[in-house]
């Protein structure tokens, strides 16, 4: 009798459309054969790491036979103070992605309805299929959440929303009033994260960009996802953290593997929140990068989507997965967006002056051809 595993998944599982990262650069190198390639494609800081969480990472290069402190202790005491809140109330993940699917395993079941808006980012859908819930998927106004569509969506069996705050890939994102009168308009029985992975890039740019951690006093169903992935520069160290009541950050710890942050991490982390010159400097070339792309996109007459992150969504004015190619032959990765309901978008991370002039020229040669 022959039998296919996939009867024997777990019903979540079955259905669940894996995760698309950006192409590698040593995978785009070894397949096409070109070299100088450029990587535009996983939001990720141009600049790299800080020094200082680089200097913290050899030191702790010596200590890695043994396991990470398991409580992320040090991290937590820094964060606590920098964020204002109690250590009680902090979750570290692997990324965090793990707060996400966290979330999820702490409070959703077959028998609830997860709700996120469309082109909202990837992992909604994947962390709602595996816990086996239903996904509830709000239209999107604007490209961005319409918190209407979403409120509407609301009802008994509703346990989780994820809200995205900028959004990625769409880059759009809610000013403070009409977010926190959604937050306060929810019943007590939804829990709802506000996922702010590009946060600081957000803030430093809009005036009524809201910082939803000053709110978690007034809603003990928000838990507030933040990452070192972006403008901190340790995408490949995976670390990401939750901020949330004491009582939902106990939870969502129960689901946590004990050693899930790694040592080297932890160390990084705490050193990079220190290196204020290189926050400063990130967001520079992100402003400068911004304006540099936004300009070339206008003067190709190439729509784009206002973006409060580091990348931006431009329409190619056509389907985008050809132009994609030509980009990569050209040895230039950024990312399609198709699988997010965009297929003539493709997404683009700001990289430095440079990288940004030589993404502009391939395109204009690439749309020409
Ligand atoms: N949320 C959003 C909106 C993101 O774009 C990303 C990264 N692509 C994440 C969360 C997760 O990032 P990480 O797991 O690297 O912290």
């Amino acid at each position: 009798m022959s039998m296919s595993f996939i009867d024997l998944a777990v019903p979540g599982i079955r259905c669940v459309q894996p995760y698309v990262p950006g192409k590698p650069l040593a995978e785009l190198e070894r397949e096409y054969g070109v070299t100088n390639a450029i990587k535009l494609a996983s939001n990720e800081n141009p600049l790299g790491p800080s020094p200082l969480a680089l200097a913290a990472v050899r030191e702790g290069l010596h200590d890695v036979a043994r396991y990470p402190d398991a409580g992320c202790f040090a991290l937590k005491a820094t964060l606590a103070v920098r964020l204002g809140v109690h250590e009680n109330q902090i979750t570290l993940g692997n990324g965090s992605n793990d707060i996400l699917e966290f979330a999820a395993r702490a409070f959703v079941t077959p028998e609830h309805e997860v709700i996120f808006s469309e082109h909202a980012f990837a992992v909604y859908p994947i962390v709602t299929q595996i816990v086996g819930a239903r996904a509830r998927i709000a239209p999107a106004r604007d490209w961005g959440h319409d918190l209407e569509a979403m409120r509407s969506l609301v009802s008994e069996r509703t346990r989780l929303i994820f809200i995205a705050n900028p959004n990625n890939p769409t880059g759009t994102w809610l000013a403070a009033k009409p977010l926190e009168d959604f937050i306060g308009s929810l019943p007590p029985h939804v829990m709802v994260v506000v996922d702010e992975a590009y946060f600081e890039y957000a803030h430093d740019v809009y005036p009524d960009y809201p910082d939803a951690m000053q709110w978690l006093n007034n809603y003990s169903n928000l838990i507030v996802a933040r990452t070192f992935s972006k403008i901190y520069g340790l995408a490949g160290l995976r670390i990401g953290y939750g901020v949330s009541h004491p009582e939902v950050a106990n939870l969502l710890d129960r689901v946590r593997q004990p050693f899930n942050v790694n040592s080297l991490a932890q160390l990084a982390a705490e050193a990079a929140l220190d290196d204020l010159e290189h926050i400063a400097r990130s967001l520079e070339v992100n402003r400068q990068g911004m304006k540099q792309l936004t300009e070339a996109f206008a003067a190709m007459k190439l729509p784009f989507i206002p973006s409060a992150g580091n990348f931006v969504a431009v329409d190619v004015g056509r389907p985008a997965a050809p132009i994609y190619e030509a980009l990569l032959r050209e040895g230039v990765i950024v990312r399609p967006v198709a699988n997010y309901g965009m297929p003539r978008h493709l997404r683009v991370t700001i990289g430095l002056p440079q990288e940004n002039e030589r993404c502009i020229a391939v395109l204009k040669k690439v749309l020409k051809t």
